[in-house]
């Protein structure tokens, strides 16, 4: 069975979309079946995988409009590893069209539960912010990675999060958990940083992972390369931690 992980936080420009894109990468370099859906209509995930936005025939709207299935939508990418199913300008308006729906926010859940056997790892990349598509997202996910920065007001935008996915967890998605806070863009050198990480650690215990995700300029390169710092360059000390990563998660699995 695969197993469905929401990337989010409902804050912008925090690391979600890097977070995804390295983990799908790292995951598949481990020898994972990984499914990576953008829920974001910036598509930067999609082209982040060197898939282009502009090109797709088919995309996650297409899916939860339940006119394509996933594995008519999704694409292998040959330099990733791993297959995409990717999201542009055209998923915004399926806010406003999946109102009326049933099921609205049951559509990404039942799509992967045909393409369940197909894939170790769903990861999805959110938006920022708890909309519809979020929704979709955490109906359909067994849990959710928190990429954060070490910042000082980290654990507070934390308890939004944390409410709205106990909020989900009650009325749509009993399965619904946190798997992990991550470190992400973390400068060991800021004093700041390593308090918060510290408060991190007493307050969420063994739910931060153990991991940390560095500062490093080649992970915010890469995209503009159309790829993931893991296959942009390997040897870079963030992709190696992704790789990292990765593995830590693969082994937590079977504690969750
Ligand atoms: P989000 O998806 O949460 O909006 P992004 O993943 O797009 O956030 O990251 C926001 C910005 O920070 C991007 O420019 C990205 O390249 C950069 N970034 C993310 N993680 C790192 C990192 N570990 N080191 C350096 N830059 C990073
Ligand atoms: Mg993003």
């Amino acid at each position: 069975m695969a197993k469905i992980f929401c990337v989010a936080n409902q804050k912008g420009g925090v690391g979600k979309t890097t977070s995804a894109v390295n983990l799908a990468a790292g995951l598949a370099k481990v020898g994972q079946r990984v499914l990576l859906v953008d829920l974001d209509p910036q598509g930067n995930a999609t082209m982040g995988s060197g898939v282009d936005k502009r090109q797709l025939e088919l995309s996650v709207y297409d899916v939860l409009l339940e006119s394509a299935s996933i594995q008519e939508a999704a694409i292998f990418s040959e330099k990733c590893g791993y297959h995409v199913l990717g999201a542009n300008r055209e998923l915004a308006g399926a806010e406003v069209e999946l109102v009326d729906l049933e099921r609205r926010d049951q559509r990404l859940k039942l799509a992967l539960e045909v393409a369940d056997k197909d894939f170790d790892f769903v990861l999805i990349d959110c938006p920022p912010s708890l909309s519809m598509l979020t929704l979709n997202g955490l109906c359909a996910a067994h849990g959710v990675i928190v990429p954060m920065q070490c910042e000082y007001f980290a654990l507070e935008g934390l308890t939004d999060l944390v409410n709205t996915i106990k909020q989900v967890h009650a009325n749509l998605n009993p399965d619904l958990k946190i798997i992990g806070l991550l470190r992400v863009m973390f400068d060991p050198r800021i004093t700041l940083q390593q308090q918060v990480s510290e408060q991190l650690k007493s307050h969420f215990g063994d739910k931060v992972f153990n991991t940390v995700i560095p500062r490093n300029v080649r992970l915010a390169e890469a995209p503009s390369y159309g790829l993931p710092g893991v296959v942009f360059d390997p040897s870079a000390k963030g992709s190696q931690a992704f790789v990292e990563f990765a593995r830590e998660l693969v082994q937590r699995i079977p504690t969750l």
